[in-house]
């Protein structure tokens, strides 16, 4: 296949990032990566910076709307100033018990996986909004979905099975995981030496855990929604099924009907749990970080159950793996904060992780386990998007 100029949409709540790479089957190089940021609000970021991290665009426009936003980033790929891209890789999370493969996108497949939006109501929404207006204004050029789903296909399905009655699991109640083309990427930059036992911790803002055997997902701590599994900064994780009944029960008293008291529960267990429902201060690793310096104890006790969480699940997954070959850290946490990964392997020398302080003082790519360490233990950013285009190309080639 010719080398093509393939566009990679990666849209949050309030951001769309983009990059686009020209690709082949055999060569992927960044051309240039930009975002809008800010949706929303009257003072907003777009920029575009090539590949050398020469900034190309730097405004600060209003963004009032998604469209607006959206608008900004198309309007400049069609401007002439870079490649109009052959193809569309777009970032989504979840996409239901039937879209569960990455693949072409029509209007009709936009509208299966809406049909799951409460699986992921945070991210769906704004994902099949932005292809439904890929598909506008680029008519003619391919879009493909890539899901964060996709990878955790090969858990089995005493793991993807939930406890609840089958009408349930019927509606396509099941664990699904994310962050999957995050661990896909790293699997991908540690072939051809992908170790047998591997355990990867994604720990950004939002943060799981997987277990993969063999390169592939045996098991992982997201669940249904990507509020399950460990705490991370807004969101509960895994909880007691009471306290979301007891909290349901406090909002029903002061609301009109059941669906506004489920979205205001929503609210509390994606929005002001974890790390900021319990340090009553901020999700940002770096604030509570300065928090605990100046003697915090609620910003304390959040990253300590962080580290907790984090620490139980690496155990479970080291029993299920039947023993450890490597640990990974990634994401804004797992690559830059030194003292999480200290605090999380201080306890798991029985499980074979050492840490070496000096090798885990850095930020970034690097090994961090001390010579006789009987895991290895690394630190590498994830290429979600260099996943995509790989995606991307293999489907154009089909
Ligand atoms: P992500 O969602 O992957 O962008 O990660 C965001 C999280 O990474 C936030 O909690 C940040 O505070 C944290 N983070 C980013 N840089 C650092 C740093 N230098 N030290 C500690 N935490 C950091």
């Amino acid at each position: 296949m010719p080398s093509l100029p393939v566009l990679v949409l990666n849209s949050g709540s309030s951001s769309i990032k983009f990059s686009l790479y020209q690709a082949c089957d055999s060569t992927q190089t960044k051309l240039f990566e930009g975002a809008v940021d800010g949706i929303g609000t009257d003072l907003g970021k777009f920029w575009i910076k090539d590949a050398a991290g020469k900034k190309l665009v730097d405004q600060t426009p209003a963004l009032p709307t998604r469209a607006v936003a959206f608008k900004l980033v198309a309007d400049a790929l069609h401007s002439g100033s870079y490649p109009a891209p052959a193809a569309i890789g777009h970032r989504m999370v979840c996409g239901g018990p039937t879209v569960q493969k990455n693949q072409l996108i029509t209007s009709e497949l936009i509208d299966e996986m809406e049909r799951y939006t409460a699986f992921a109501p945070l991210h769906t929404p704004i994902a099949v909004y932005i292809m439904r207006e890929a598909l506008r204004l680029f008519p003619g050029v391919p879009n493909f979905v890539c899901l964060d789903t996709y990878f955790h296909r090969t858990m089995p399905e005493v793991v993807t099975h939930m406890p609840i009655p089958e009408e349930y699991s019927a509606m396509g109640v099941r664990r699904y995981g994310y962050h999957g083309i995050s661990y896909e990427s790293i699997v991908y930059q540690l072939q051809p030496n992908v170790p047998g036992r591997l355990i990867v911790a994604h720990l950004g803002n939002g943060a799981s855990i997987s277990a993969i055997r063999n390169g592939q997902c045996l098991d992982t701590s997201m669940g249904l929604t990507p509020t399950g599994g460990i705490i991370s900064g807004t969101r509960t994780g895994d909880i007691d099924p009471g306290v979301l009944l007891f909290i349901l029960r406090k909002i029903a008293q002061t609301t009109e009907s059941a669906s506004a008291a489920a979205d205001q529960l929503e609210i509390v267990a994606s929005k002001k749990a974890g790390l900021l429902g319990v340090s009553g201060r901020s999700n940002d690793m770096r604030e509570l970080r300065e928090a605990i310096r100046d003697g915090d104890a609620k910003a304390r006790l959040a990253v300590d159950k962080f580290v907790w969480t984090i620490a139980k699940w690496i155990g479970s997954f080291v029993a299920e793996l039947g023993g450890l070959d490597m640990l990974v850290f990634t994401g804004g946490i797992g690559e830059n904060d030194i003292a999480t990964r200290a605090e999380i392997c201080a306890g798991l020398g029985a499980l074979g992780i050492m840490l070496d302080p000096e090798r885990n003082n850095t930020r970034g790519k690097a090994t961090i386990s001390a010579d006789n360490s009987p895991a290895r233990v690394r630190v590498i950013p994830p290429a979600e998007d260099l996943i995509i285009v790989n995606h991307v190309v293999r489907l154009l080639g089909e």
